[in-house]
């Protein structure tokens, strides 16, 4: 289950981040490419915040399709469904991964700051 990996790897960066504040929601960003199954995630984002100054945080997961870019022609192809990687402009398969593969925490909410109303 290398959500639960994952989740650790967040938390990690949230504990360093959040200063001794409270957090409340926590934003990150999941590439399609990443093959995380987002109730998993939460689950495990949930065992791992439990006992710790994070538990009750949420977290709002941001899914980030997958963009090619075409070695042979130059488009750009939006896979709305990670498993078949053409071309749409030319149907080649020789295409660059430019989006897809993030994991990465984009920000978070902390209690008595910004966000309210
Ligand atoms: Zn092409």
């Amino acid at each position: 289950m290398h959500e639960l990996s994952l989740c650790r790897g967040i938390a990690d960066i949230v504990e360093r981040a959040r200063d001794g504040r409270r957090v409340t929601v926590v934003d990150v960003e999941v590439g399609h490419l990443r093959q995380v199954v987002p109730q998993t995630l939460e689950y495990c984002w949930g065992l791992v915040c439990q006992g710790t100054p994070l538990e009750g945080a949420r977290l709002r997961i941001d899914h980030i399709p997958v963009r090619l870019l075409c070695r042979d022609c130059g488009a750009h192809t939006d896979v709305a469904q990670a498993l078949v990687l053409v071309c749409e402009g030319c149907g080649g398969a020789r295409c660059d991964v430019v989006r897809g593969e993030e994991f990465m925490v984009t920000s978070m909410d902390v209690e008595g700051e910004g966000s309210h109303g």
